[in-house]
């Protein structure tokens, strides 16, 4: 028997991907969502339709990466356990194929600062971890490093992620990064846009600290 507690984390892991197709940043099954629960994670089960998941079908994992519940996780589940294990900070992962994220990964660009919201990823960019296959140990490791100091990535030939303190947070993110690729995307046909320094993203991020950062 789950408690009310953790029903309700299982509860919000599904609403939050019935949520992503609503906000046309997935589509499918593709992206999965964890949260942080005791020493290991929850974690949504590979290839289940989102509006048929119950709390039951979503996946506990060990920090070992030993699955718990009726199915298997998410075949992305390396990269959810070590940035978690990597990130003390971090409570919440989504991750998914944005279609403009992704048409900027599968062109191997990070998104630069062209506006001053990047700054809401942690830095002056969101970077663009290199290429490895799904679901492997690999991808992982190129995710983490892309991460270090940043609240969200691209995945080369993939799609992105982004992790925060709440799966509120990283919800929000998962929807900045996308607009601020489709800005990006949308630049382009101009030329190389003009960026902010890494100065004036500094100050953002100071600004952001004493405002909170809805815009
Ligand atoms: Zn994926």
């Amino acid at each position: 028997m789950l408690d009310d507690g953790e029903r309700e984390k299982r509860g919000a892991i599904i609403e939050s991907c019935l949520e992503m197709n609503r906000l046309g940043i997935n589509q499918g099954t593709s992206g999965n969502i964890s949260v942080r629960h005791g020493d290991g994670l929850l974690i949504t089960p590979t290839s289940l339709p989102y509006d048929r998941l119950e709390p039951e079908d979503v996946v506990f994992l060990s920090p070992d990466g030993t699955p718990e519940g009726r199915h298997r996780p998410s075949s992305e589940w390396h990269f959810h356990l070590d940035i978690m294990r990597e990130r003390p900070d971090v409570n919440a992962i989504v991750h998914a194929h944005p279609t403009y994220c992704t048409i900027l990964a599968i062109m191997g660009l990070e998104i630069p600062p062209i506006h001053y919201m990047v700054a809401v990823a942690g830095g002056s960019n969101v970077r663009c971890a290199p290429y490895a296959i799904f679901g492997s140990k690999e991808l992982s490791q190129n995710a983490v490093k892309a991460l270090e100091g940043r609240q969200a990535c691209l995945l080369e030939h993939h799609g992105a992620i982004a992790v925060g303190a709440s799966l509120p947070k990283a919800m929000w993110l998962a929807v900045e990064v996308e607009t601020l690729a489709r800005q990006y995307h949308g630049c382009l046909p101009f030329g190389a846009p003009p960026l902010l320094s890494e100065e004036q993203i500094g100050a953002v991020i100071e600004k952001m600290a004493g405002y909170g950062h809805q815009g």
